[in-house]
């Protein structure tokens, strides 16, 4: 029996990765297990946070981190930081900015979904660049030096979705922001593995940077992490916690230092709803380790031969297992038409079983191995076997 099956809700295999929709990936026998036993008792939440930031600094390099309820909390949270630094009238004012100084620059062509988190925040976001190389007539795509002409005295900070595609370089953009002294916000949230990530846009220039605790770290589906300067982590922590306290009683760690020069305490504030809890923390915590003390080259090897195993079983033409730092399978289909139809067959079977329709215009329904087990590359194998 499970806890699903007494909800009524069935099980599902999830060859999406760890998507939101499909309730993310599973988290190892040890990562649930500190999650229990830090439910068992309470704890103060500011000296929790203070040992992740210890665990966070560790992995990244950073001054601090704090564990967020997810990387779109951590990127709003993230640039709330920016915009009230420490202090506690700013913190009061968002999502306003009173002295009207809220502009994220960023480059148009990473222009995404999750860039909401900035805007409900308080900031304006600033588009920069033509993105010619998507579009095909032209090449280009925002040269640094159009970043440093759309800077205003109203320019708060610059905004960067690091990923293969991203242009210019992260540490392009740094030069110009060290320059004209402005903080520069990364959404890395899925840019992991490599483990090398966890440091690599912290040592490239960025001020903060978001990661997603619910993908390959496999840490609680609702988890995340904000690392970078010490002075905006402990703004990014005040802005989320519960501070129905007295001033006189609170006295802040040394990991969040800054804290101790604050003329006062803000209210609860534009963070409240990124308020993470005790068990994700520990969670989190336990999974960050277990992810950096694993090797790279077996983590993969592992997916890998998940894969292989469902390619073995499967047989027949048209499957093929691509590389980078997650290995997809490709399963090819005449076109988009029977694509759709075999993902539906998949989908309609018991368990389900949820593809990637990711290339289904190209005919092509694809299987990531980071939420699956041993157990459903089996079954995946046999059911596309008949397909
Ligand atoms: C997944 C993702 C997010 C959201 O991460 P959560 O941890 O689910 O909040 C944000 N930005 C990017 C680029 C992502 O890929």
């Amino acid at each position: 029996m499970s806890i699903y099956s007494d909800l009524g809700v069935p099980e599902i295999i999830n060859a999406c990765g760890t998507v939101t929709r499909l309730s993310g990936g599973m988290m190892a026998p040890e990562v649930a297990e500190a999650m229990r036993q830090a439910s068992l008792a309470c704890v103060d939440m500011v000296q929790l946070q203070a040992a992740a930031s210890r665990t966070i600094r560790e992995a990244t390099g950073a001054e601090a981190g704090i564990v967020t309820s997810g990387a779109s909390a951590a990127v709003l949270l993230g640039t709330a930081a920016i915009l009230a630094g420490l202090d506690p009238a700013r913190m009061n004012a968002l999502p306003d900015v009173p002295d009207g100084k809220r502009e994220f620059l960023m480059v148009r062509s990473q222009r995404n979904m999750y860039d909401k988190a900035l805007v409900v925040a308080g900031a304006r976001l600033i588009e920069v660049g033509i993105p010619d190389r998507y579009s095909g007539p032209g090449v280009r795509d925002a040269a640094p030096w159009e970043l440093e002409a759309a800077i205003t005295k109203n320019t708060a900070g610059i905004y960067y979705l690091a990923g293969a595609q991203s242009k210019p370089s992260l540490r392009d953009i740094a030069t110009v922001a060290r320059e004209h002294r402005l903080p520069i916000l990364v959404d890395a949230a899925g840019q992991l593995p490599p483990t090398a990530n966890l440091h690599r846009f912290l040592d490239e220039g960025a001020d903060l940077v978001a990661f997603s605790g619910g993908k390959a770290i496999g840490g609680p589906q609702s988890s995340g992490i904000l690392a970078g300067r010490m002075d905006l982590i402990s703004s990014a922590l005040l802005q989320m916690l519960d501070l129905d306290i007295y001033e006189d009683a609170w006295s802040p760690p040394a990991e969040f230092g800054p804290l101790r020069q604050m003329r006062g305490l803000p209210h609860h504030g534009i963070g409240r709803s990124c308020k993470v809890g005790k068990e994700e923390i520990a969670g989190l915590c336990t999974a960050l380790k277990r992810f950096t003390s694993t090797d790279e080259a077996t983590r993969r090897a592992t997916w890998l031969a998940r894969l292989q195993r469902i390619a073995e079983l499967a047989g027949g033409e048209g499957l093929s297992i691509e590389g980078k730092a997650i290995p997809i399978l490709n399963v090819k289909t005449p076109d988009l038409d029977t694509a759709m139809a075999l993902a539906r067959k998949l989908a309609a079977g018991t368990p389900a079983i949820h593809c990637g329709l990711g290339r289904r215009d190209e005919g092509i329904i694809t299987v990531n191995p980071v939420a699956l087990t041993d157990a459903h590359a089996e079954e995946i194998g046999r059911r596309l076997a008949g397909r």
